[in-house]
């Protein structure tokens, strides 16, 4: 890859607009490259056959069109593939497809390693080494629709849901909310007609509270946040979550009320239960208290066992005690199956800090 040149999957339609006048063309060129960047089968210039040769030259020369070929992949029995994308500089991130019949949502990285060393993930053990660009994060979707449009044509039996991703979840490795200008940037391509196509509604992004930047994502975006909450506790969530020694409960839960999002909209708090530590019936009515006046739903996660890390998810029943602690505070709550744990694919399981097991290479 030529560092000298501008990998075009960087820039939003805005920056293709100001890129192609740059070059000396009328701006609405950048829309054109756009139209032609994020279809499936195109990786060179030469096939943009609506951009006079001349201006395709001038592209191959300045610019490039960058994307992840041989995703590592490891499939889970429940149908949930792992994708560990190599970067150019060494790096492997990881995406995880988790299918069902009528969608298929994609669980994707927004930095590797994280900085953030919430005490129950093991991308928090990995340490904070880059922020993703656009294209980078653009790219695990791109790869991931390849994918599903190489199985529908080689072994349709396999698909378990649609042939292209329907929803983006921003849950792999990271805190998107570090790397906000990267990751609006690549929401903006992901909704542009032109590049993704795809919905607000069907875009989620996941922070552990990172308040200053939390508004803007309401403010420039318009998709779904989603808060790793996991205790209402200041004590307790400073210890699993260091963040809070920042941002504590209180001013989490007053910016959370003031989020800007359209009324029919919910915030999304990811609750994952934890034995011992934040699962009593206290724990489930401090909960209901401090929520109280949020437009939002509760997803209940069972933790996911991770090597070295000393966390167990509680009994089923007392999950469903504490599920029905908070319905009786008429809150909508759901339990969230954990889906692609045989496979360390499973929320807070993504790691490549150790060494990676290569089990399959595919050729997209
Ligand atoms: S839970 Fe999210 S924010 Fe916390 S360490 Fe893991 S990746 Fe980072």
């Amino acid at each position: 890859m030529n560092s000298t040149k501008t990998d075009l999957k960087n820039l939003t339609q805005e920056g293709l607009t100001a890129y192609a006048e740059s070059l000396g063309q009328p701006g609405f060129r950048g829309k054109q490259i756009m139209s032609w960047l994020y279809r499936p089968d195109v990786v060179d210039f030469s096939e943009m056959t609506d951009l006079a040769k001349a201006f395709r030259r001038v592209l191959a020369e300045n610019a490039y069109i960058s994307r992840f070929d041989d995703p590592i992949l490891e499939k889970a029995s429940d149908g949930c593939v792992k994708f560990g994308f190599r970067l150019d500089d060494g790096h492997i991130i990881e995406s995880v497809l988790i299918p069902e019949p009528d969608r298929n949502t994609l669980c994707i990285s927004s930095q590797v390693g994280c900085a953030m060393g919430c005490r129950f993930c093991m991308t928090g053990t990995m340490g904070f080494i880059r922020n993703l660009m656009p294209s980078e994060i653009v790219n695990q979707i791109c790869a991931v629709r390849d994918y599903l449009l190489t199985t529908e044509r080689n072994s349709p039996q396999e698909l378990i849901g649609p042939n292209r991703v329907t929803n983006v979840v921003f849950m792999g490795m990271g805190e998107p909310l570090n790397n906000l200008q990267n990751v609006l940037d690549s929401i903006s391509i992901m909704t542009e007609q032109k590049g993704l196509d795809m919905a607000t509604r069907k875009i989620t992004v996941s922070t552990c509270g990172v308040v200053p930047q939390m508004r803007s994502v309401g403010e420039h975006s318009g998709v779904n946040l989603a808060i790793s909450l996991h205790s209402v506790n200041d004590k307790v969530r400073s210890e699993l979550m260091p963040v809070n020694r920042k941002y504590d409960v209180k001013t989490l839960l007053d910016t959370c009320r003031h989020f800007p999002m359209p009324k029919r909209k919910r915030i999304m708090f990811e609750y994952t239960l934890l034995e011992g530590i934040n699962d009593s019936d206290r724990d489930a009515r401090e909960l209901a208290k401090k929520l109280r006046g949020i437009p939002c739903k509760i997803n209940l996660l069972s933790y996911n066992q991770c090597a070295g890390l000393p966390y167990k998810s509680p009994p089923k029943d007392k999950i469903l005690r504490f599920q029905n602690i908070l319905i009786n505070a008429h809150y909508t709550v759901f339990i969230r199956n954990s889906r692609g744990a045989d496979i360390a694919a499973a929320c807070g399981q993504l790691s490549t800090k150790a060494k990676k097991k290569q089990t399959q290479n595919y050729q997209l």
